[in-house]
């Protein structure tokens, strides 16, 4: 077997593990963030922040413009001094360390590369500048375009590649010095949908490939759901929430959280009763006086007013009435109605005179639609998707 060979058969034969350190007391991180505040003259773009993240993590940081993402990532890389707080990695305090001392390598926003370079130039031009023998430049540049399927084009020059393809030369770049930690600051925003989607499976694979600890910065909550072991949802400088995708998806913690995900519904409601052994209680919506159950692992006080969020793919439309136990069924009639082939989103105005929207999947082979627009429907959804929100 020659060099490429086995490198390609090592890399089809990682078995994949689910690694989730975090659940672990005795997990040491990796990257120990600890109450990191940036201050800006009068602003504060990252207040007071404290996070843990493991070894051969891929961990997201997502939010929206302005959040302080960005800062904090800079401050992680040594590119901008923290005005609070302590960051250490592999257990080395990196106060006072430079940027290019530390175990960590960036890829940029604009993932610049050197036009006047070839891929192979590019991708092994970090070696060349810390003086490595030519013979070990050549056999780690080879081995890095082999990973990341660059191999054919080393010859080319940028402006010849297209849009994915500069990207793997960034990721090559960063990749070839074999940091300890990569951040990367909103690596595939500058691909268009399909690629992106495709090369998202690519730096999953290779991340997980290499093992090395990826933190990525993104504004895009399907490109953070799809990338990460876990994500923290950030706002105004804080951390709102940690967790894995589905743990923020299915349990946000609060409004903001949930409608940062897709699209949501909200009831307000008043909680009338409480079973604090099954951890469920009873609501009754502010409008309509219906009655449901949700579960909770927080404590509610009876009459507190709260928010219960339902996600529109957990509603189940249909005209006829709905049976079955446990479950939440309100009417209406269909107002809008989108089609996307796959599935159809409905928005549909209930008796209280609210929009409720709907995604269902389209299962059946049908030229016509299966709803109309005006069309009396109920709409039903397993109580167990009501999510209880106390803010
Ligand atoms: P985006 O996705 O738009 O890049 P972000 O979440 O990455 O947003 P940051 O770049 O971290 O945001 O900026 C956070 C806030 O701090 C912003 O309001 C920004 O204007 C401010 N800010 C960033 N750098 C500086 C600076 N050097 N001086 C003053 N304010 C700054």
């Amino acid at each position: 077997m020659n060099r490429e060979d086995s490198m390609k058969a090592k890399r089809q034969t990682k078995p994949y593990v689910a690694v989730t350190p975090w659940l672990d007391p005795d997990a040491k991180p990796f990257i120990q963030i600890k109450g990191l505040s940036k201050q800006f003259d009068d602003f504060l773009a990252v207040a007071n922040v404290t996070l843990d993240i493991y070894k051969g993590e891929l961990f997201t940081i997502l939010g929206g413009s302005g959040c302080g993402k960005s800062t904090l990532l800079r401050m992680l890389a040594g590119f901008e001094t923290p005005s609070e707080g302590q960051i250490i990695i592999d257990g080395v305090d990196m106060a006072g360390i430079p940027a290019y001392d530390r175990p960590i390598n960036m890829m940029f926003q604009s993932y610049a590369v050197f036009p006047h370079m070839t891929v192979e130039q590019n991708i092994g031009y970090g070696l060349k500048k810390d003086k490595l023998a030519k013979a070990e430049i050549a056999i780690r540049v080879k081995d890095m375009m082999e990973l990341v399927q660059l191999s054919e084009l080393a010859k080319r020059k940028p402006h010849q590649l297209s849009g994915g393809q500069r990207q793997r030369v960034a990721l090559a770049r960063a990749l070839i010095k074999q940091p300890k930690v990569l951040l990367l600051d909103e690596p595939l925003a500058a691909l268009d949908k399909k690629l992106r989607e495709q090369t998202q499976f690519e730096l999953m694979n290779l991340q997980y490939e290499l093992g090395i600890t990826f933190v990525v910065v993104t504004h895009d909550q399907e490109e953070a759901m799809t990338l990460s072991d876990r994500v923290a949802v950030m706002d105004a400088g804080k951390f709102v929430q940690t967790g894995t995708p589905t743990q923020v998806y299915e349990s946000p913690r609060n409004r903001f959280v949930a409608d940062f995900f897709g699209t949501i519904n909200f009831f307000n409601a008043t909680v009338i009763s409480i079973n604090t052994v099954t951890k469920t209680l009873r609501a009754e919506l502010e409008t309509t006086g219906t009655q449901l159950n949700a579960n909770t692992d927080a404590e509610f006080s009876m009459g507190a007013e709260v928010t219960i969020a339902v996600r529109p793919e957990k509603i189940i439309v249909s005209q006829q009435l709905p049976e079955g136990d446990h479950l939440t069924i309100t009417q209406g009639t269909v107002e809008d109605l989108a089609y996307y082939g796959n599935r159809s989103v409905y928005r549909v105005r209930s008796q209280s005179g609210r929009i409720i929207q709907v995604s269902a999947q389209n299962y059946h082979r049908a030229e016509a639609l299966a709803l109309e627009w005006d069309d009396l429907v109920y709409l039903s959804w397993d109580s167990s998707c009501n999510v209880v929100l106390a803010e």
